[in-house]
């Protein structure tokens, strides 16, 4: 996301990355950063448990709620690459580009878009369109025509039409409980 603050764009990586992981400026960080939540944070609701970022291997956040077009974007552990390549997660990120009319990207080493899901239902990957990943998959380029009419700011879409995982997954994963994991980790954008 981008870190007004800093003059960061979106799409690229801080310059307080400390080289062990985290951020070398924790602490005095700046309100944008101090704001961020990832999804399964956010609410029980939006996300199943399984999709707890350490277990699951990726985490996935909003660009931004205030004006359309939004962007899920979804990050995996470096060690996990494709931990989000799987048909329940795919069904999922499927789910959440139409109920929010956004396209849910898979980004590669924090900054590289590889695979979009569009409202329409299509899949694009970088190696095939790579015309929808400018900028070596650094910008977006998802055509108008996969997305939805309906082109109000994210946070008033999501807050209307919402969005049950529970309908995407199995009935033996969606009966499932939250489990022991807690919604208290730190995470930063
Ligand atoms: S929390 Fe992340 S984006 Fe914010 S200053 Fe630290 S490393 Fe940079």
């Amino acid at each position: 996301m981008a870190i007004r603050e800093l003059d960061k764009p979106a799409w690229t990586p801080c310059a307080h990355l400390a080289p062990e992981g985290g951020c070398s400026i924790w602490g005095t960080h700046p309100a944008s950063c101090r704001s961020f939540t990832c999804l399964w944070r956010r609410s029980d609701a939006l996300l199943p448990p399984q999709m707890f970022p350490p277990d699951c291997g990726f985490m996935l956040s909003l660009d931004q709620t205030e004006t359309w077009p939004t962007v899920v974007k979804v990050c995996c552990d470096a060690a996990r690459p494709d931990a989000w390549d799987q048909p329940r997660w795919r069904e999922i990120f499927a789910g959440l580009a139409e109920a929010w009319n956004c396209a849910v990207v898979i980004v590669e080493a924090g900054v590289r878009g590889a695979v979009a899901f569009a409202p329409s239902g299509k899949v694009f990957s970088r190696a095939e369109d790579p015309g929808i990943f400018p900028d070596e998959g650094r910008g977006l380029a998802v055509p108008a025509l996969d997305y939805g009419p309906d082109r109000r700011a994210p946070v008033e879409r999501i807050a209307e039409v919402g969005f049950s995982w529970k309908e995407l997954l199995p009935p033996s994963l969606a009966e499932r409980g939250r489990g022991t994991t807690g919604r208290g980790s730190r995470s930063g954008p």
